[in-house]
């Protein structure tokens, strides 16, 4: 499949710094930051710096070393937001029937609450 990038979402405006964000950690390809809207205490976005739409995408077309940034950069925060003990979810959300609001590859870390199932059934 053929991935189409809007260079204009909203992720790619934080990239730029023409919208601002509460940066959490930045390295070289990844940047985390919190969620404008937080679902739980604790609710960080990680996002490559690259322009990807979702997580296929991105495994089939970023580098070795973005990748490998990228996953580490979610467990980073995880330490620094002292998740470990307690838990945490990673959600990834992509397309239609993942209802991918913003089409940039993120990774949610929700935290800080029991956050119950993961899906609720239909
Ligand atoms: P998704 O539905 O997986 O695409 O999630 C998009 C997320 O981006 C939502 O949780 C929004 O609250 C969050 N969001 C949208 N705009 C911003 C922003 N300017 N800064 C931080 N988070 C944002």
């Amino acid at each position: 499949m053929a991935y189409t990038y809007d260079p204009k979402n909203i992720f790619a405006k934080i990239l730029t710094g023409e919208i601002p964000n509460k940066t959490v950690l930045e390295t070289e390809h990844t940047l985390a930051f919190r969620d404008i809207y937080p679902q739980a205490p604790v609710h960080v976005l990680v996002i490559p710096k690259g322009a990807y739409v979702c997580y296929d995408h991105f495994a089939q077309e970023a580098s070795d070393a973005e990748i490998l940034d990228f996953n580490r950069v979610i467990g980073e925060v995880c330490r620094m937001e002292g998740l470990e003990a307690g838990g945490y979810r990673l959600i990834s959300n992509a397309g239609r029937d993942g209802v991918q609001e913003v089409p940039h590859l993120h990774v949610h870390i929700l935290a800080g609450r029991p956050l119950g199932r993961m899906l609720e059934k239909a």
